[in-house]
């Protein structure tokens, strides 16, 4: 059996854990990266990347279908518009080829070893890796589990045939005819959405009693008229069952209790998604557990001494850019710089039409910290760019203490906000008041003028409504 031995071993390579060896390699850490699948995880190959891709196309598709329709305000006609998804899933695969050519090179230019294969934990110090050449042992001085996540199967209505996941939904080759989406959170509204403008007839089957339950209605009210304008039917407060006998549709219970059959050529599943340790050697270890998910505290550390949990793997929000922070936090806490965790905010952005953004406290969340608040909320409406876009609805809301004015939170909800995520997380990393925001000149025309009125309207003095 091979023998190797290094100072940092990272298991996966996701966001955190890519991002965790590249700095480690920085910093002069001897470093090994392994992997069983594809470098760049479940973001970069089956996530973040290529849904945003094919978002893009359905963005694009109904715009010209639009046109074709003779349905823009501004006279914009066109010939009716045909996709090829083969193509366009073709595209998709392309753009995540070169990222995970770009992740390996990022990886060898800071010098981390990389070893395929399949880890799992002898012991604290040791890890096994089965290779296509063989088991490899590898000895480190600190490991970092970064396996990241899977999608959440239900016992009556697993993965195969007519019953996919995000990862198949980003396949399909064909748009199905009738889509039923199971799960009314980030993943099944991102991509129902995107399918509906494909033209398939979507259904939205979520167990709540609203959509995006993480966000408040004010958010997500815009989102659901978009739905509506799209013609995907949205069932709140319904439970899936199963399959119907002939496995062409789904059963499911309503609100009201009554039984109902959704005939679909496809049902995706998306009701969250679990952490992977299956075949990891867990049981070799003696790690706290948060339920399945591994318990870290704030330098991201486990209950074992050199053993460092980041990503997915730890749980909400499961999110790219914290498992990112995460893994070059770690690097550096390995290299023995001084770190810990000081994030005022993790920025959420729901990649839906309109799109939402939250960073920071909501104001029922600042209510509940016992703030006494200040808000001001600033419409669309009344933004020049936002009208010459064409995308009036929604609005940006800032959340502050009153007294200090000090920004705790700010939510956006409208066409192309996802940008906007940037100033937001640097006011609130800041440590921004209303004066700061309000006193920045932001360019005009642009959507980021609504953020320094939204202050403004919390101080009282909004200039444009
Ligand atoms: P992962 O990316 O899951 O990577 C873990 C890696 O570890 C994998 O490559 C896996 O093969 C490997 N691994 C597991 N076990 C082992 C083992 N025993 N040995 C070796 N290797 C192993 N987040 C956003 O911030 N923005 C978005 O827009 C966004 N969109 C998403 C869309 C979809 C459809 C999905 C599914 C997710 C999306 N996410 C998004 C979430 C994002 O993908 C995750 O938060 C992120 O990938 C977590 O990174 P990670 O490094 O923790 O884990
Ligand atoms: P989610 O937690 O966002 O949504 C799951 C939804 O399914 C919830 O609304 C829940 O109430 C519902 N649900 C649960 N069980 C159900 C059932 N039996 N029947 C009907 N509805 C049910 O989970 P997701 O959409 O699968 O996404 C998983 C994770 O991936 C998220 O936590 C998110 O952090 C991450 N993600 C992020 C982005 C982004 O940042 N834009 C995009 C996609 C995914």
């Amino acid at each position: 059996m091979t023998e190797i031995t290094c100072k940092l071993l990272v298991i996966g390579a996701g966001p955190g854990g890519y991002v965790c060896a590249i700095r480690a390699g920085q910093l002069g850490i001897d470093t090994v990266i392994v992997e069983s699948t594809k470098l760049g995880g479940s973001c970069l190959n089956v996530g973040c990347i290529p849904s945003k891709a094919m978002i893009h196309v359905a963005e694009e598709f109904e715009k010209a279908a639009e046109a074709a329709a003779g349905k823009t305000p501004f006279g914009l006609t066109a010939a009716e518009p045909k996709l090829d998804l083969k193509q366009a899933v073709a595209w998709k695969d392309g753009i995540v080829q070169r990222l995970n050519n770009g992740v390996a090179g990022l990886l060898r230019k800071a010098k981390v070893k990389i070893v395929h294969g399949k880890a799992r934990f002898r012991d604290g110090k040791t890890v096994v890796v089965e290779t296509e050449t063989g088991p490899k042992t590898i000895q480190a001085e600190a490991i970092v589990i970064a396996t990241g996540s899977a999608p959440v199967e239900l016992s009556f209505l697993p993965f195969g045939g007519n019953v996919i996941s995000s990862t198949g939904a980003l396949a399909l080759t064909e748009v199905p005819k009738r889509l039923v989406v199971v799960g009314g959170g980030y993943i099944g509204l991102e991509l129902g959405t995107a399918f509906a403008k494909l033209g398939a007839k979507v259904t939205v089957v979520e167990a709540q009693d609203k959509i995006l339950p993480l966000y408040d209605a004010e958010l997500t009210g815009p989102i659901s008229k978009r739905l509506t304008a799209l013609g995907v039917e949205v069932l709140l407060g319904a439970k899936a069952l199963g399959p119907t006998p002939k496995g062409d549709g789904l059963r499911i219970e309503t609100a009201d209790g009554k039984e109902r059959s959704l005939p679909a050529d496809k049902i995706l599943v998306t009701v969250g998604r679990k952490p992977v340790t299956d075949g990891l050697g867990l049981e070799n270890l003696v790690l706290d557990m948060d339920g399945r998910f591994i318990r870290i505290g704030e330098r991201c550390e486990t209950a074992m001494r050199g053993i460092y949990a980041i990503g997915d793997v730890t749980g909400e929000p499961m999110l790219a850019h914290r498992a990112m922070a995460q893994g070059e936090m770690v690097a550096e806490i390995v290299a023995g710089l001084p770190r810990a965790w000081d994030k005022r905010g993790i920025a959420a952005i729901c990649f839906t039409d309109p799109e939402i953004v939250s960073v920071g406290l909501s104001p029922d969340e600042a209510k509940r910290a016992d703030h006494e608040l200040k808000i001001g909320q600033f419409p669309f409406a009344a933004n020049g760019r936002a009208m010459t876009r064409h995308g009036e609805a929604g609005f940006v809301r800032v959340v502050a203490q009153a007294g200090s004015e000090l920004v705790l939170g700010i939510q956006a909800v409208g066409q192309g906000v996802s940008e906007l995520s940037a100033a937001f997380g640097l006011a609130i990393e800041m440590g921004a008041t209303l004066q700061d925001i309000a006193g920045t000149i932001h360019a005009h025309p642009t959507l980021g003028e609504a953020f320094p009125e939204a202050a403004m309207k919390a101080l009282g003095h909004a200039l444009h409504i």
